[in-house]
């Protein structure tokens, strides 16, 4: 199964991507992750991409489709993978669809998960990332915490640049010029799932994995 997940910064887009990769059974290609990665090695590509992302800005399309069109032809994601933060604009779509073709692959399904604005920057404005691991946690869940419940490092959390109130802004506008275009695409072919994001993350996962199942009839 091939799973392209998108939603607005801040749905549980991410921690949603994960939990359905373990279950079944398929690789999570985040994109924000694959850059974040390359920012804390200082490769090339990371000391182009820090700026941008600080800004919440979109790092060039080219450079995305060179990351995505590398990992999908990797073995690990022949029999499937979910897709989360890709593609983002209108040429990434159809760079997506083209490489689809090439390989094809079959089976995809195009999952996007709702939640107001307001909701996600109070959700945003309230997570911490783990210094080594990278995982995200809301400050209730590690208050009087000093070390990470994932890698138990005692490095402390830090709060993403791309996390600062006035950068959700900036992210929430993005995703509507740039983003709602490439949804309003897939929706227009009737492809598109759309699925609440706000409710219990169980309930989510759930909710997707319904909607997906019904599609397959
Ligand atoms: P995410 O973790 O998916 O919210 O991504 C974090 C940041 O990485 C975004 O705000 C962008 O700056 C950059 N990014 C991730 N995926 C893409 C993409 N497909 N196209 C352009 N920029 C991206």
């Amino acid at each position: 199964m091939r799973l392209i997940l998108f939603g607005a910064p801040g749905v549980g887009k991410g921690t949603q991507a994960k939990i359905l990769a373990s279950r079944l059974n398929i690789p999570h290609i985040s994109t924000g992750d694959i850059l974040r990665e390359a920012v804390k090695a200082k490769t090339p590509l990371g000391i182009k991409a820090y700026e941008i992302m600080s800004r919440g800005e979109l790092v060039p399309d080219d450079i995305m489709i060179g990351i995505i069109n590398e990992t999908l032809n990797q073995a690990r994601c022949k029999n499937g993978f979910i897709l989360d933060g890709f593609p983002r604009t209108l040429p990434q779509a159809k760079e997506l669809e083209k490489l689809l073709m090439e390989l094809k692959l079959e089976h995809v399904f195009y999952v996007n998960l709702t939640a107001n604005g307001d909701e996600i920057i109070r959700r945003l404005t309230n997570r911490r990332a783990c210094k080594v691991c990278q995982n995200i946690f809301t400050l209730s869940e590690i208050e009087g915490k000093n070390s990470c419940p994932i890698c138990n490092s005692t490095d402390s959390f830090y709060q993403r640049e791309d996390d600062k109130e006035d950068v959700i802004r900036n992210r929430l506008e993005v995703f509507s010029t740039t983003t709602q275009p490439v949804l309003d695409y897939y929706d227009r072919r009737g492809i598109l799932v759309t699925v609440d994001g706000l409710g219990a993350i169980d309930d989510v996962t759930t909710s997707i994995l319904t909607s997906i199942e019904a599609k397959l009839e």
